[in-house]
Parts: structure tokens; sequence; C-alpha cells
């Protein structure tokens, strides 16, 4: 447990949460602050601030988990649709400094707003160079 931490709290029974599903590696719950009703966070049990820290195993099981949820929105008919988001950093939205992925139900007219201003397309040589760096990148991991 991290201290100040209110994932860790609800994981630890110190805080109540409506609690949707429970795995070794993550635990399912409803988020307090739904934009539709399900609205469920994945959380790993570990602590793990976000990407960078977050053990590979443990992100594999929130989308695993995550996918799983999703498809119980769609079985129940709280979702028309599905949007899975994770927030990493304070600039992407990340307000819990616990890593967590939305799973948001989603329904013609709701009040879900995902807005991208998208600028000119580069040209293949602009997308070629930021593709050969992220293999630089990934190969130094
Ligand atoms: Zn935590």
């Amino acid at each position: 447990m991290t201290r100040d931490c209110i994932f860790c709290a609800i994981l630890d029974g110190e805080t109540e949460g409506s609690f949707v599903a429970a795995t070794e590696r993550a635990v399912a719950f409803l988020d307090i602050l739904p934009v539709a009703p399900g609205h469920t966070l994945v959380v790993p049990r570990r602590h793990a601030v976000g990407l960078v820290d977050l053990d590979p195993e443990d992100g594999a099981e929130l989308f695993r988990l995550g996918q799983q949820i999703a498809v119980a929105q769609w079985e129940l008919g709280l979702a028309a649709g599905v949007n899975l988001f994770l927030a990493d950093g304070s600039v992407a939205g990340q307000e819990i400094w616990h890593a967590h992925l939305h799973v948001i139900p989603r329904q013609p007219d709701d009040s879900v707003v995902l807005r991208v201003d998208y600028d000119a397309p580069p040209d293949r040589d602009g997308l070629d160079e930021v593709a050969r760096r992220l293999r630089g990148a990934l190969e130094e991991l």
C-alpha cells in the first residue's frame, strides 16, 4: 500500500468500493463519478503510478479484464459502444496516481466528448522518421 493512494485504500478495504471483478493481478470497481452507468475502473493490485512503472503482466491483465467488463456491459445493454481509456501523466488527464483503465459504456447522445483537432498529416518521410526513433527506443527497453 502506498499511503495517500485512494485506489490502494480501496484495494486494502480501508475505503469502500463497488466491486465488479477481482483477479490475482487486478481489481475492477465502479467509478464514483461515472460518466455513464457501469463506468468501471480496472486497477492493478500492485501500486504503479503509470505505464513506466506498471508491470507488463499487470498491464496485460488490465486490458484482459477490461475487455471482459466491456463485453458484460454490452450484454447487459449498458453499452451501445465502449471506450477503453487510460490517462498516463497529468497532460493526458491523469488525476489519480495509481494506474487505471477506464471501461466506459457509451450510448448515443451521451455526455462523453472525445475531441481531437487533427493537424495536416505529415508526409511519409516524417512518419518513417518517428517510427525509426520509436524502434530505437523500444530496442533500449
Ligand atoms: Zn495505489
